[in-house]
């Protein structure tokens, strides 16, 4: 009690100055942000930095992109590289310390983050909600001594709109930088999902942004989070999640107290963004190098901490490991050619899937980690390639012709 009491003062003393900070991220939420780059002319550009290295920065002012090299760049301020700086900060918060969730909510406004904003309020709100002040600065409505919340064009009691998920359409809508969620598994699960979302995309620029010039994502990515299973629609029990193309969304289901497969689903949503949709279609990746590299996130991720992924060093996926280490045993792995031409379709096809996902993310993850430094090179080479929709298995055996024989048997035997 005494704990609540200390916080709620240090609390209402920071209230007026996000109310205020609030509303002009409000307003700003209505038009694209705008990043600046100062030049060392000391000119100041306007517009939306898509991409920044020690070389370059990319910036799109309107329908155009240019690119300016550093040399002639004093400073950046982009949306990006603030959230990115956000997203580092909230990782050691405990999601139950409303105080620090307060603080977090604070700084994403001063970052200009609107909807980080409110994902901190959302959670201080669950660490403490009988708080006014905390429901206030979200819009919500006080009736009566409890607390209403907007879902679906409906005022419904706060501690009662988790259970309306049972309904799709009455779900949680919320917001991150990146993605977009409409989650039936309660308010906690939509915000732990937004930000491992987040956290993915950020561990994808960091791992390949560099390499493969990736692009900063401006569209929203749609996402549904079902309570279970069973409400998923059109699917079937059969598979936990999926990433529609063709709608453009990512479709997965609570299970096991997290999302289920969602580092694997949201690379393949990224991978869409970043390169058939974001790159104006130049085709979708071939089938072992999207599920090699689908898998190669999930395993590079520690989610143990909901909302707060951790990188590993390395790729870990004990499970492939063991199926790998038997298909050996019973001469059952593919060949790399075969491997190589699998469509994304035989990847659904029960026979023998374990198998064809163990071994395109071992492959994957072979040779982009490789303590060898030219074979690393080569299948960055290939990446680009395959990125730019020449990913056939005729560019990976050119580009790989004197590491044949290796590729047959080293990728599989790894511990
Ligand atoms: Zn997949």
């Amino acid at each position: 009690m005494t704990q609540l009491v200390a916080c709620g003062s240090r609390f209402l003393a920071l209230a007026p100055a996000l109310a205020l900070a609030l509303a002009c991220a409000a307003a700003a939420q209505t038009a694209e942000p705008t990043d600046t780059v100062v030049l060392t002319d000391g000119k100041t550009l306007a517009g939306l930095v898509l991409r920044q290295d020690e070389n370059e920065v990319l910036l799109r002012v309107g329908t155009r992109d240019r690119t300016i090299p550093r040399a002639s760049v004093r400073s950046v301020d982009s949306i990006a590289a603030r959230h990115r700086l956000f997203l580092n900060g909230w990782r050691p918060v405990p999601a139950d310390d409303a105080a620090q969730l307060l603080e977090m909510a604070q700084a994403a406004t001063h970052a200009r983050l609107p909807h980080e904003t409110r994902l901190m309020l959302w959670y201080a709100a669950l660490a403490r909600p009988k708080e006014a002040a905390i429901h206030e600065l979200l819009g919500n409505r006080q009736q009566g001594g409890r607390f209403l919340v907007q879902i679906d064009g409906a005022w419904v009691p706060f501690e009662k709109a988790d259970a309306l998920g049972e309904d799709f359409g009455k779900a949680w809508l919320l917001r991150s930088r990146h993605f977009s969620i409409r989650c039936a598994a309660g308010l906690r699960a939509a915000l732990d999902t937004l930000l491992d979302l987040e956290a993915l995309y950020w561990a994808m620029q960091d791992l390949f942004g560099k390499d493969l010039k990736l692009l900063e994502i401006c569209e929203t990515i749609d996402v549904r989070l079902y309570r279970s299973r069973q409400q998923m629609p059109g699917i079937g029990t059969h598979v936990g999640a999926v990433f529609a193309a063709d709608e453009a969304a990512l479709f997965t289901c609570f299970e096991n107290g997290k999302a289920f497969a969602l580092a694997h689903e949201g690379t393949h949503a990224l991978l869409h963004y970043l390169f058939v949709r974001a790159a104006r279609s130049r085709g979708a990746l071939p089938g072992w190098l999207e599920e090699g590299w689908a898998e190669y996130m999930l395993g590079r991720l520690d989610t143990k901490v909901p909302g707060k992924p951790v990188l590993r060093e390395r790729s870990e996926m004990p499970g492939h490991r063991a199926v790998l280490a038997q298909a050996a045993r019973r001469d059952d792995l593919y060949t790399v050619h075969r491997l190589l031409n699998l469509k994304s379709s035989d990847f659904m096809a029960s026979s023998l899937q374990d198998i064809k996902y163990a071994q395109a993310w071992a492959l994957f993850r072979y040779l982009i980690e490789n303590g060898n430094t030219q074979l690393r090179a080569s299948f960055v080479d290939y990446l680009r390639e395959a990125t730019a929709g020449r990913g056939q298995a005729s560019t990976f055996r050119r580009i790989f012709a004197r590491q044949e024989q290796q590729l047959e048997t080293e990728p599989w035997k790894q511990t």
